[in-house]
């Protein structure tokens, strides 16, 4: 038997080796794993009148945080190649760096039924390559009606793969999904987002200078129930702006919307109504509303310049909506409109609240979603 102080000795020797045996190994495997690709939703299919689009996000963050350069990306169907771009968005953001984003949006004549992504990058001079196929189902959109009863409206800011809402709202903080084994960023929550615009007939948003809320077409307008559903999140205490000022407030999550309605409509899917008029909503978390019914007036409250509603679909991911916070981490749901009018396309270029160039391409449409820029009319 070895004298005590010997043994412990030796046995303190030979753990030391075991616990630099392990570090090796595991510095070793985590320089060699790869980083994940993550395509967190299934991908949204636009339904727009003279397109049919597959929309969806690719988020990328290694969990060791390394840097990543990414070398090639591409996406194919079989054997042709759809995309072909290593454009992806990077963020720095607080103290969570090394993340990339990418939105997609194809045109497609045909759906196909797989689409195959392909990544490669380079990590510490190793090359990554990473595959990753997607089923594409070619499900009907949710048909909804429009958020109001009757008017012209200027589709701002629209369905398209470069509207100011799709690349909008991903600086948040990422989170690890243990689910999809990989770190999810801000999800693009308000990809089929539109401000909705009211016109008169000649496509004027606004008399005199447009320097007063009552100045333009669409205040005040009633808001209306897009389908049945229940509230679940109300604000109705935050003044409007006047335009065309942006307000010096800086909002928090819960107010960023002004004052505003979220409406679950079923299956964890929320209309979001936001930038209402204070004072006008009509409605309590709890009620019980009907498609068409009144549940507020069109207002400029919030993060807003002029007159204008924000409305969208989103389904709920990690946390419900209970209090209007967790929608950075939500599905932009793909809908489209029972039956409107299309007037056609108006761009503003002057800035000076009429639309000079309207590609007037009038007719009826059944069961599409507007595009950017589109100016379509209502009448229930
Ligand atoms: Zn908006």
């Amino acid at each position: 038997m070895l004298p005590v102080s010997f043994n412990k000795m030796r046995n303190t020797a030979t753990m030391k080796k075991i616990i630099l045996a392990i570090l090796l190994i595991c510095t070793l495997t985590n320089l060699s794993a790869q980083p994940k690709m993550v395509i967190p939703f299934e991908p949204q299919i636009f339904k727009g009148v003279n397109r049919t689009s597959i929309v969806y996000e690719i988020h990328l963050k290694d969990s060791l945080n390394r840097n990543i350069a990414i070398e090639e990306f591409n996406i194919k169907s079989k054997n042709t190649l759809l995309l072909n771009d290593l454009e992806f968005i990077s963020y720095d953001f607080k103290a969570d760096t090394n993340r990339f984003l990418k939105n997609i949006w194809i045109d497609l004549d045909t759906l196909p039924t797989v689409l195959t992504n392909t990544l490669k990058c380079i990590i510490n001079g190793k090359e990554f390559v990473i595959e990753k196929d997607i089923t594409i189902k070619d499900n009907v959109p949710l048909v909804i009606r429009q958020p109001f009863k009757e008017g012209i409206w200027f589709m701002a800011g629209g369905p398209s793969d470069s509207s100011y809402h799709r690349t909008f709202s991903q600086k948040i903080q990422s989170k690890y999904d243990t689910d999809l084994g990989g770190f999810i960023l801000g999800y693009c929550n308000q990809r089929f987002a539109i401000d909705w615009i009211g016109l008169n007939d000649k496509y004027q948003f606004n008399k005199n200078e447009g320097n007063a809320n009552r100045d333009f077409y669409g205040y005040n307008k009633d808001v209306v129930a897009v389908a049945d559903g229940k509230v679940i999140w109300t604000k109705d205490s935050i003044p409007d702006n006047i335009p065309p000022n942006y307000p010096d407030s800086i909002y928090a999550a819960e107010t960023a919307l002004g004052n505003c309605v979220l409406l679950d409509i079923g299956n964890d899917i929320v209309a979001f109504y936001a930038h209402l008029k204070p004072g006008s909503i009509r409605v309590v978390i709890g009620d019980k509303v009907k498609a068409g019914d009144i549940i507020g007036k069109l207002g400029n409250s919030g993060p807003s310049t002029g007159p204008h509603l924000h409305f969208d679909l989103r389904k709920r991911i990690i946390e419900p909506f209970t209090n209007g916070l967790n929608r950075y981490y939500a599905q932009s749901v793909s809908y489209v409109f029972n039956t409107y009018e299309l007037i056609g396309t108006g761009i503003d270029e002057n800035e000076d609240g009429e639309l000079e160039k309207i590609e007037k391409n009038k007719r009826i449409v059944n069961q599409k979603l507007p595009e950017s820029n589109e100016i379509i009319i209502i009448s229930h």
